[in-house]
């Protein structure tokens, strides 16, 4: 009887310890970009080419105009990163759900962690440009704002492609805290950029917990129904609520669009 006992425990242990390697290995398969795009998950539902002659600023929270989005059509964005392991566990989440977003990094840390930037790009994500120190570009004269955005486009075009350019391969732009400036909006407009501000966000630069987020970004999710959706992904809190965040899109039928530079290459995995 003892024996059996034995036995049976033996084996519901070996049974438990197989069911959790099961999942730790669909995990690490889900866990990657390269397997997207993936039956059952969230994915990413079209492509939406950005091109600043047509929209050259967007974002309800500053200007009068956003993107074309359909009803339960959202953009994901994320600023102020690289910042590793933060980052890294907002891009496993979204390999998981199959999910492209848009980065807008800042230079320094991209200069400190240049492997990141290119697994950003490497995953799918587009890379948009949020300056060199993120100052507030309202405060400081216009000769160091036009630096700021410069040596923050070369920082990450340095990181992604060793070249440290001030003409960006992905002509999109964020102010820090949205404040732009007459002068800096001419000067990206000249140069082609186009200005993303967001239409709705998860405050996630006040301190709370991941399901205080969640609740907060869905809650005002219901009454958007569509949008840019500003995160931050060197914030803890958001690494950890968006596994949750990208289920409840899924489950309420919410469609992500990715969107890239208007001049960007014909396909991305097969969508035209
Ligand atoms: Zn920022």
């Amino acid at each position: 009887m003892i024996k059996i006992r034995r036995q049976k425990r033996v084996r519901n242990f070996r049974n438990a310890w197989a069911a959790a390697l099961a999942v730790s290995m669909a995990w690490t398969a889900a866990a990657s970009a390269a397997d997207c795009p993936r039956k059952g998950t969230l994915g990413t539902s079209r492509l939406l080419r950005v091109d600043a002659a047509t929209t050259p600023q967007v974002g309800l929270k500053s200007f009068p105009q956003t993107l074309p989005l359909g009803d339960h059509e959202v953009v994901l964005t994320f600023d102020d990163g690289p910042w590793p392991p933060a980052t890294k566990k907002v891009l496993a989440a979204l390999a998981q759900e199959c999910v492209r977003a848009t980065f807008f990094l800042i230079g320094k840390p991209a200069s400190e962690h240049p492997e990141l930037v290119r697994r950003i790009a490497a995953d799918g994500h587009t890379v948009g440009h949020h300056t060199w120190l993120h100052p507030s570009l309202m405060r400081i004269p216009p000769n160091e704002a036009k630096e700021e955005i410069d040596r923050g486009i070369a920082a990450d075009e340095m990181a992604l492609h060793g070249v440290a350019t001030t003409v960006p391969s992905t002509p999109f732009f964020r102010f820090p805290g949205f404040e732009s400036t007459p002068a800096t909006l001419d000067l990206l407009q000249s140069r082609g950029i186009v200005v993303f501000g967001a239409d709705l966000w998860a405050s996630d630069w006040n301190p709370m917990t991941p399901k205080q987020e969640l609740k907060l970004i869905t809650a005002r999710l219901k009454i958007a129904r569509r949008g840019i959706i500003l995160f931050h992904d060197p914030k803890a809190h958001t690494a950890a609520m968006l596994p949750a965040f990208l289920r409840y899109l899924r489950d309420n039928h919410y469609r992500v669009v990715h969107v890239v530079p208007a001049a960007v290459g014909v396909y991305f995995d097969g969508v035209p």
